[in-house]
């Protein structure tokens, strides 16, 4: 029997794991943590029965992901809930931008710029299926949707504090630029636009949704679903060298292009492990978990409903901040992302007492304290907020990477948005999953279409991995 071993039990090693079990594959799965799951992991982080998302908590393109569909992660456990309000984004003085899952209840609240909000997002909206069709793979494949390629094209290239021009109020420039930020770069750069774009176009289709229980059931569903088609899932095994890794027809890393290095280095073509060792790092997180107290008084009552808030301040702030940090330096008030899990899925607050998860978005590697600036940010928009935390968890850059290796100094997107290297991660090629050495291939959200628990990484190299084996 055919058979392939994948290095890591993210989102992408199991989405690869179960794309090549569903062909006939023999499948083995090795994980360095003692849990599978990777960014999708969640638990009791501050007080018992509270449940945090350790990472991934909203999940627009695992919603509306080419694979995740097709795999029917229901049958598995794998339950999507919706907060009323997708992401909301408040300004000084209790006003905020709200976004909803529909495209007119957007455009309704953002008043004299909801047209304006129609003709940014309005075509990539309508045609999201065909584009993350074509976006979500390698930019050398030919499109099977130009038209609606061409259309998202130009918004995508702007940057985005250009495109956030084209709107008047504070409220939706900072809404835009709240969800540019997103990319993890500098937002006044070609290309800064595009992740805001795919975020809010899978939102006005999936809405963001949480995963019902915590975020380790879209890994304990893709597990279940490897399992039922004869695959294996080692845990607490680290692979460090090529020696770890039993003999196999086909091999597939979930992991970063460093940690790659270590693995494969000395056999790989000079050009692939040089294109490793260039490889940039994305600015870093520093996440605060809290356990609240009949959650966040926001001055901004519909701010109370959203699932993700964006905290930080004016679209002009963001901006600043994000170049900062971008540029090593830490803001004294950083982009903070709010998640409230729990007005999505109540199962995960015990009573009154509600698990709220937040990270700010800091330099990579940064060894600084941050807990403070992430609290004063919160109490900006939400006075009272400090007198309700009952607990807090601090998870910074360092322990992020020891939590999981693919954390380089903190970069929780899988390797730097900026320049070219958004769309040729992790290098320039026909095909990108490919490590040179045959029937090697790298699976992590360091190749296209990057970050996020949507599994195409994974499924886009199990297709290169099964393309090889039937030509051999
Ligand atoms: C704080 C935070 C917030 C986020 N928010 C969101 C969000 O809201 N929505 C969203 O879609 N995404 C979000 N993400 C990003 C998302 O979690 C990642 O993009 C996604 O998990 C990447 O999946 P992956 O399979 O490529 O890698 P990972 O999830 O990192 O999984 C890789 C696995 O490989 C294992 N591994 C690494 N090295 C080795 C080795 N040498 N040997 C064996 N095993 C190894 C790791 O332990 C890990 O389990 C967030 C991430 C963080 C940290």
């Amino acid at each position: 029997m055919t058979t392939a071993v994948v290095v890591g039990a993210g989102p992408n090693g199991l989405a690869a794991a179960v794309r090549l079990a569903t062909q006939g594959v023999e499948v083995t799965v090795i994980e360095a943590a003692e849990t599978i799951g990777g960014g999708t992991r969640s638990g009791e982080l501050t007080l018992p029965g509270l449940i945090h998302d350790h990472c991934s908590g909203f999940h627009p393109m695992g919603a509306g992901s080419p694979y995740l569909q097709t795999l029917d992660l229901a049958e598995h456990g794998l339950h999507w809930e919706w907060a009323d309000i997708d992401c909301a984004h408040p300004l000084d003085g209790g006003d905020a931008g709200l976004m909803y899952r529909s495209l007119d209840a957007t455009a309704e609240g953002l008043g004299i710029d909801g047209e304006r909000w129609r003709s940014v997002f309005g075509s990539a909206a309508e045609h999201f299926d065909d584009l993350a069709n074509d976006l979500m793979r390698p930019v050398a494949n030919i499109p099977r949707h130009p038209l609606a390629l061409a259309s998202f094209g130009p918004r995508a290239l702007s940057p985005a504090t250009l495109t956030s021009r084209v709107f008047r109020t504070p409220r939706a420039k900072a809404l835009f630029t709240g969800l540019s930020a997103h990319l993890y770069a500098r937002l006044d750069r070609p290309f800064a636009g595009a992740v805001a774009l795919l975020l809010t176009a899978a939102g006005h289709n999936y809405g963001w949704p949480v995963a019902r229980g915590g975020s380790a059931s879209i890994t304990d569903a893709l597990a279940a679903k490897l399992t039922a088609h004869g695959g294996t899932i080692v845990t607490g095994t680290p692979v460090r060298t090529a020696a770890d890794i039993p003999a196999a027809d086909v091999v597939l890393l979930d992991v970063s292009p460093a940690v790659a290095l270590g693995i494969y280095g000395d056999s790989m073509p000079k050009h692939i492990s040089g294109s490793y060792r260039r490889f940039r790092r994305a600015p870093g997180a520093y996440k605060v978990d809290f356990a609240v107290e009949s959650g966040v008084p926001w001055a901004d009552p519909d701010t109370g409903r959203a699932g993700t808030v964006h905290v930080g301040g004016s679209a002009e702030e963001v901006a600043d901040a994000e170049r900062k940090v971008f540029g090593g330096s830490m803001p004294e008030r950083p982009f903070v992302l709010v998640g409230q899990q729990y007005v999505a899925d109540p199962s995960r607050s015990r009573g009154d007492v509600h698990p709220l998860y937040a990270y700010a978005h800091v330099p990579n590697g940064y060894t600084g304290d941050a807990t403070e600036a992430v609290i004063a940010q919160i109490e900006r928009f939400a006075p009272g907020f400090r007198d309700r935390v009952l607990a807090t968890t601090v998870t910074t850059p360092a322990q992020l990477e020891t939590s999981n290796a693919n954390y380089g100094g903190g970069d929780i997107v899988g390797g730097s948005n900026s320049g070219l290297q958004v769309l040729f991660r992790p290098r320039a090629g026909i095909d990108p999953y490919s490590m040179g050495i045959p029937g090697t291939y790298l699976c992590s959200a360091s190749t296209p279409p990057g970050a996020g628990a949507h599994g195409m990484c994974g499924y886009n190299a199990a297709e290169s991995a099964l393309k090889y084996l039937r030509k051999r």
